[in-house]
């Protein structure tokens, strides 16, 4: 019996205790972490994400502040904005929406935001922390990834784990969230030789590739555990549909487990955003961050 790993359950569950802590830091503390989200331009994925991020921030008994500047905001306009928040007390966490119009430099504004609050682990300090002492903020996708393969697999020392996708915000940042598992580290991406059989090889497989249903069946070891990250608008007549970079279907007759998509990856990432917040905001305050905010 192949299992599905329900997102959806999952982040609902980390909100819960995510409100739990906040409620805490408002009754011990007497304080509300504030997650500011900045949006440049009318772009409507993104206008559908940042709604979305208010929302449950707002949900969890945080404070949210939204910040929305013109298609045409200078670059310097936006790093002002940056050097405003970051020196705002209420404002615990800053995320900037990427992507950004082409002429700002999207490293620059990433690296403008202190890294004390940045809460999407983009931030030079934090990307070497990641690497290093583990002490700084995770990107969020890699970060509830691990969370539900921890949660469905328990210890994941000694698996080979293989990540199709290299980029900064969820293949490499998985990579390193899952050698300090002690896992066996592959890193695959567009240049990779043999990758069906590479893939074959994974216990763990995660596809962070951006190619609708990629990843067949017949990739897929027995019993292992896939995560797919990918998230894919493909038509169908005249309706659109969301697909993973994994043929579902077929994985799911293979495969011991599978995050399905949409309901996987995707939810678990808005709630991870919201749980790097109330790190960031703990740490702010020198508060001990409780390892049952990471479990
Ligand atoms: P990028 O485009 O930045 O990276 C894609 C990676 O896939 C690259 O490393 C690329 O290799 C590799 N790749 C592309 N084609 C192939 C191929 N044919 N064979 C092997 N590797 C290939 O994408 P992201 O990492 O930003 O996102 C990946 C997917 O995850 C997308 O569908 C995106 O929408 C989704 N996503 C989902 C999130 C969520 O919340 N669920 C959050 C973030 C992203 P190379 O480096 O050689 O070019």
């Amino acid at each position: 019996m192949t299992t599905v790993i329900d997102g959806k359950a999952y982040a609902q569950r980390l909100r819960e205790t995510l409100a739990e802590t906040v409620a805490r830091l408002h009754s011990k503390h007497e304080m509300v972490p504030g997650l500011a989200v900045v949006l440049v331009g009318e772009d409507p994925a993104s206008q559908v994400y940042v709604r979305n991020k208010a929302k449950q921030t707002v949900e969890v008994g945080m404070h949210s502040f939204e910040h929305r500047l013109d298609e045409t905001t200078s670059e310097q306009t936006l790093l002002d904005l940056i050097d405003q928040l970051n020196a705002d007390d209420k404002v615990h966490g800053i995320l900037v929406q990427l992507p950004l119009p082409g002429h700002i430099d999207e490293f620059k504004v990433i690296n403008a935001v202190s890294h004390d609050k940045d809460v999407d682990g983009f931030h030079l300090v934090n990307v070497g922390r990641l690497n290093t002492d583990g002490g700084g903020v995770v990107p969020c996708t890699p970060l509830g990834s691990l969370m539900m393969l921890k949660s469905h697999l328990g210890n994941l020392a000694g698996l080979h784990a293989v990540i199709v996708g290299r980029s900064n915000i969820v293949g490499k940042p998985m990579a390193a969230l899952l050698l300090r598992e002690n896992c066996t580290v592959t890193i695959a991406h567009s240049r990779t030789r043999d990758l069906e059989e590479l893939c074959r090889t994974a216990d763990i497989l995660v596809a962070a590739v951006g190619r609708p249903q990629m990843v067949k069946g017949s990739w897929v070891k027995a019993g292992a555990t896939v995560i797919d990250v990918g998230i894919n608008r493909i038509q169908e007549g005249d309706r659109t549909r969301l697909v993973g970079d994994v043929d579902f279907a077929a994985a799911m007759k293979v495969a011991g487990a599978i995050t399905p998509v949409p309901g996987g990856v995707g939810p678990m990432t808005i709630a991870c955003l919201l749980h790097n917040t109330v790190q960031q905001a703990m740490r702010q305050a020198g508060i001990d961050v409780a390892d049952n905010l990471i479990d």
